[in-house]
Formats: structure tokens, C-alpha cells, sequence
């Protein structure tokens, strides 16, 4: 069977400092670890539209389509502030979700002990936290029409946007939540509006129709986003995987992620629907952006990055053992001290730079054999 395939696009700013530590472990992988990857890189974001005029080359994106799983780093800076809108950065990232219709954005919250203090919240709320946030990504009012600002027939101005979804948009997002619930542990909590949106009336719907017919083992809860969002601050360890539709879950995961502490430690997979060969679509990707700030310090934590890369052997490979070795690497080299700027605390540690963090949790994926 041939290698399972890989594309790397690293991007701007800390992206390719961060991703070349990622390549350190896909090569411990291919030598020790026993799973060799067949890796292909290319650009996106402003470094593609200094090379190319546009943000994702054509063929970029067919190779984005071809291969088992995208890496990104992340993309944007300063210097593309003022692009056409139609060029910016961020408009390849954009390209690659909607065409690979990645309609499933998985953003875990989950806290490792050595660094409980960092959150906001008392260390007994968080320590050992380990959620999943689903978060639909290609409908809802991000994308409905109708939408813009218009003349209104007062003399001022009307804003329109539209929050639409479909049975099909709710069930294939539903089913990717229940999923995973099963390979967790088979509780999912779907949060909407339905209380005052009648597309929340029919997301409850179609999630409860999903659950009755295809995923009875699962336990299923509904709550409204409202009482979720306080929820998620008061006991989070109440949930193990949460669905919801792409605004509640823009703001639902960015709450659940700050619980953990640091933006240099969140990774995020982006899921489509099953290819030819049975694994999904899929984009890997930090939760932080390109972070002008720090590029070219070797300041930046990888460890989002190395994540993601963990996500991408457990949701495209199936290799859960290996995930978990890798996030046990990263567990280690955080209990061990070591500490990226972004994670010193008051408490200290070993101040390391980013190759050195990459370094050490080699070392530690090289301990746990
Ligand atoms: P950012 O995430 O890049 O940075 C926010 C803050 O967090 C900065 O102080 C930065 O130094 C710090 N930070 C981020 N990642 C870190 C890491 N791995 N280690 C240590 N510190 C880290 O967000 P921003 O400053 O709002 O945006 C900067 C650029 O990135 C903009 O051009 C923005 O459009 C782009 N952006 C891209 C993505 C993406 O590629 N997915 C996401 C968000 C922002």
C-alpha cells in the first residue's frame, strides 16, 4: 500500500518556524516510529501571492485536493494589510475550506496539568480538561443570503445577514460529532438557539433525527448556546464533545480554547466528507495566526502545530496509538519544565526556543519507545 500522503503548507510568519519542527517528527515518524509519510510542500497565504499574484495557486489547490491530509501553518502579516480583499492572505485558507468542503471544524480544549495555572480559571476546573468542540464551518450566517447593507426606506441603512442550514448541512455535522463521541466517551451536547431561531428549532431536529436512527448508543444532551457558554466557564468537565452550528461555535471554541491557557498551544482539524480510499477531506492547522510580532525569533511555540499533526494521525490515519505517543511526548517535555516564552508562568521553568521545544519532544517520542 502506497504512503499515506502529505501536503505542507507552511505559510507566513512563525508558520514555517513552527512547521519545521513538525517536519523533525514526521521524520522520526518515517525512521523510528515506524509510519513513513510521503511529504510535499508548497505555499499559501502572502508568501504565494508574492511568487504567484494569488494567495493558493490552481495547482496548489489540486494537490491540496489530491493528497490524504493538508498541514498549515498559518498566513498573513503586515505587509498584506493593505491587498485587495480578493488577494489577501487569508483568502487561500478560505479557498482550501470551501473547496475541499470542509464542513467540519474539530477545535479540542484540553488542558495539560503542567500548565493548570496558565488558565484563567482555578486549577480545579480545568486541570485534566479534555473537550471537543464541533464547530460547522461552511453554512449557517457566515455564508446565508440574503446578505449586505442596503438603503433602508427610513433614510438610513439596513445590515442583512441570514442564518440558513438544511437537514443535509445539520446530519453530516451531526454524524461526524457522534463519531467521535464514540471514539471518546459517547456523550455529545448539541447547542443552538432554538428558543427564540427556527433554525435552531430544526438544528435540535435533525441532530435528535440523527441520533435516533444511526447513533442510539451515544448519549445525547441539547442546551441553549447561552447557557452553554456559561456552562463551559462554571464545570467544563461536564462535556466530552460539543456540536454546534459555525457562529456559536466561532465563539464557543475561542471560550473553551482560553481555558487551556496559551494560543501557542491549541491545534484544530478541519474534516470534509470521506475520499475514494475512506479518509475524510482533511486541513490540519494551529488555532493562532502568523504572529508578525515574534516571526524570526525562534519565540514561537510549536507545540499548536505538533498537535495538529497528532490530530491528523488520529482522525486521517486511524493511528490513535501514535497520537497518543505524541501527545504524551508533549506532555512530558511540558512536565519536564521546558517553556516557550508564550508559557512562562510565574513559576518559571527552562526557557527554550522553538527548535528546542521541537528538539526535546523528539527526544521524548525517542523515550517512549
Ligand atoms: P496571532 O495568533 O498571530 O497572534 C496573537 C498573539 O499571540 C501575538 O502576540 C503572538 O505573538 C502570540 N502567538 C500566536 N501564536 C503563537 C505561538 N505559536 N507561540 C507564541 N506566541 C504566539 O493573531 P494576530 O496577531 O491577530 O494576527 C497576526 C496575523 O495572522 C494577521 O495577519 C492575521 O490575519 C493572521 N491570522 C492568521 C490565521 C491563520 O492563518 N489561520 C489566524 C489568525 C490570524
Amino acid at each position: 500500500m502506497a504512503n499515506p500522503s502529505l501536503l505542507i503548507l507552511a505559510g507566513d510568519g512563525i508558520g514555517p518556524e513552527v512547521m519545521a519542527e513538525v517536519k523533525k517528527i514526521i521524520g522520526w515518524y518515517g525512521t523510528r516510529g515506524g509510519v513513513k509519510f510521503d511529504v510535499s510542500e508548497d505555499l499559501v497565504g502572502g508568501c504565494a501571492y508574492d511568487k504567484y499574484g494569488t494567495p493558493l495557486h490552481d495547482d496548489t489547490m489540486a494537490k491540496a485536493q489530491a493528497v490524504d491530509a493538508v498541514l498549515l501553518g498559518a498566513v498573513g502579516g503586515p505587509k498584506y494589510d493593505n491587498l485587495d480583499f480578493s488577494v489577501k492572505p487569508e483568502r487561500g485558507l478560505l479557498r482550501l475550506r470551501k473547496e475541499m468542503d470542509l464542513f467540519s471544524n474539530l477545535r479540542p480544549a484540553q488542558c495539560f496539568d503542567a500548565l493548570a495555572d496558565f488558565s484563567s480559571l482555578k486549577r480545579e476546573i480545568v486541570a485534566g480538561l479534555d473537550i471537543m468542540i464541533v464547530r460547522e464551518l461552511t453554512s449557517g450566517v457566515y455564508f446565508g443570503e440574503p446578505r449586505g447593507i442596503f438603503p433602508d426606506n427610513e433614510g438610513g441603512r439596513v445590515g442583512i445577514n441570514t442564518q440558513r442550514y438544511t437537514t443535509n448541512e445539520i446530519r453530516r455535522v451531526a454524524r461526524s460529532a457522534f463519531e467521535l463521541a464514540r471514539k471518546r466517551s459517547g456523550k455529545v451536547c448539541s447547542m443552538e438557539k432554538a428558543n427564540v431561531m427556527e433554525s435552531g428549532i430544526l438544528w435540535r431536529e435533525e441532530v435528535q433525527w440523527v441520533h435516533d436512527h444511526e447513533y442510539p448508543d451515544v448519549a445525547l444532551s441539547h442546551m441553549y448556546a447561552d447557557a452553554g457558554a456559561m456552562q463551559l466557564v462554571r464545570w467544563p468537565k461536564q462535556f466530552d464533545v460539543i456540536v454546534t452550528d459555525n457562529l456559536f461555535g466561532d465563539l464557543l471554541s475561542d471560550c473553551a480554547a482560553m481555558l487551556t491557557g496559551s494560543l501557542g498551544m491549541l491545534p484544530s482539524a478541519s474534516l470534509g466528507a470521506p475520499m475514494a480510499n475512506g479518509r475524510p477531506k482533511a486541513l490540519y492547522e494551529p488555532v493562532h495566526g502568523s504572529a508578525p510580532d515574534i516571526a524570526g525569533q525562534g519565540k514561537a511555540n510549536p507545540i499548536a502545530t505538533i498537535l495538529s499533526f497528532a490530530m491528523a494521525l488520529r482522525y486521517s490515519f486511524d493511528l490513535g496509538t501514535e497520537a497518543e505517543r505524541l501527545e504524551k511526548a508533549v506532555e512530558k517535555v511540558l512536565a519536564d519544565g521546558l517553556r516557550t516564552a508564550d508559557l512562562m508562568g510565574p513559576e518559571g521553568g527552562k526557557p527554550v526556543s522553538t527548535a528546542e521545544m521541537g528538539d526535546a519532544v523528539v527526544a521524548a517520542l525517542d523515550a517512549s519507545l
